[in-house]
């Protein structure tokens, strides 16, 4: 079959188209751009080769994009058995990345003229994650070209606002399916096997309103707040700390927001702490939301006059796939056929879109090329590692999805 054969000139000048049109996230930022245009790009491009591309609205400009390249059947042996995949067909693949960037607001670099340096190609979401989309669609790109014939489907999953709310990939994993997924996320060509989830809670305290002057009367929900908040940092320390992941470590909570109090001379009668409980695999939203009411409870012991209730209104979780899967597996033999050694295989500590694949029944990790200064005022991509990655993933679909009859 030979290696993975890759345009590096086509693939740069998807990169820099890309990186040309304003994809920002306007849940994010008001008056972002949001996908509709980048969108529109991609979907033009796929559909140019052939595949087979639909275009999922989202509403307000917010725009899925997935392009599947048919699957011929068969693919014998290696799709025996292995995940999930009926019998005479090929395996099917998804790739996932998001079209979505953060705001450009304190940049140095100018975020939508890429400059291509060295090895360097700068822009806003250069390495989070357009690099990422241009790999996909050079493997696109390269498949058609050599005439590729896959058993399985390959599903080019394009999906809106990863950088707030991930309404894209819920939407993806409500109505499309496959064996197996790779979100990529630049990585530096490591696998992500598992990261971190989270949640996030409201606690409303509170206390009767009253005259300053009233001290009989008053009760002052803010005083109260800090017994919770007391009690929630000695429980991160002593509980959470406690606890451990061999990958990705330890849970933790923290305080993000706090809000009360109504004028100098009046005991307060509400206060609002909101706060975020990073979540580790093994965890469940179940036992956040036990442990919080347990917090409350805890701050209110001895005090009759505490009263405060915690809610839990987001919840992500932890994701992790077992370091045999059959997907892990085929990236480590890609990146080893590619590069000459095996792919680190680690984790990671923020949330991504992996866990909404994974917790829909599609294995999911996350694999792509490095680069620096996501979300930073210097971004930039590593094209040597954009070119390796792509053609990484190309041997990846081939491998999993099998050669079709
Ligand atoms: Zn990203």
């Amino acid at each position: 079959m030979g290696e993975f054969k890759v345009n590096g000139d086509r693939l740069m000048e998807t990169l820099r188209d890309l990186i040309r049109i304003p994809s920002v996230n306007p849940s994010l930022v008001p008056g972002g751009d949001g996908e509709a245009a980048v969108g529109a790009y991609v979907e033009g491009r796929l559909a140019r080769l052939g595949l087979s591309v639909e275009r999922q609205d989202l509403g307000a400009g917010r725009v899925n994009i997935i392009a599947t390249l048919k699957g011929a059947g068969g693919g014998g042996g290696s799709a025996a058995g292995a995940g999930g995949a009926a019998p005479g067909r090929g395996r099917s693949l998804m790739l996932n990345g998001h079209l979505d960037t953060v705001g450009v607001a304190g940049m140095e670099i100018d975020p939508f003229d890429p400059r291509v340096e060295g090895n360097r190609v700068y822009g806003r979401g250069s390495h989070d994650m357009k690099a990422s989309l241009a790999a996909m669609i050079e493997v696109a790109e390269a498949l058609v070209e050599g005439h590729a014939r896959l058993a399985g489907d390959l599903v080019l999953t394009f999906v809106a606002d990863e950088e707030y709310a991930s309404i894209g990939t819920e939407r993806v994993a409500q109505t499309h399916r496959a064996d197996a997924a790779i979100v990529c996320e630049s990585t530096g060509l490591d696998i992500v096997n598992v990261h971190k989830g989270f949640a996030w809670v409201r606690v409303g305290v509170y206390g009767v309103a009253a005259h300053g002057s009233l001290a009989d009367a008053g009760v002052d929900a803010i005083a109260k707040a800090g017994r919770f908040l007391v009690e929630m940092e000695r429980y991160g320390r002593d509980v959470l700390g406690a606890r451990s992941h061999p990958v990705v470590g330890s849970p933790s909570v923290h305080a993000s927001l706090i809000k009360g109090g109504t004028e100098l001379s009046t005991y307060p009668d509400r206060c609002v702490v909101e706060l975020e409980r990073r979540v580790i695999p093994g965890e469940t939203r179940q036992m956040v939301a036990d442990e919080m009411a347990g917090l409350v409870r805890a701050a209110g012991a001895g005090d009759p006059r505490f009263k405060a209730e915690a809610e839990l209104f987001f919840y992500r979780s932890p994701m992790e796939v077992g370091a045999e899967e059959p997907i892990v597996k085929a990236l480590e033999r890609a990146h080893q056929a590619v590069v000459g050694r095996p792919a680190a295989l680690g984790g990671m500590g923020g949330w991504c879109d992996t866990s909404i694949l994974t917790d829909a029944g599609i294995p999911a990790v996350l694999f792509g090329p490095g680069g620096s200064g996501a979300h930073a005022a210097i971004e930039w991509a590593d094209f040597d590692q954009v070119v390796t990655a792509t053609k990484v993933l190309g041997e990846v679909v081939r491998e999993f999805c099998g050669s079709g009859e």
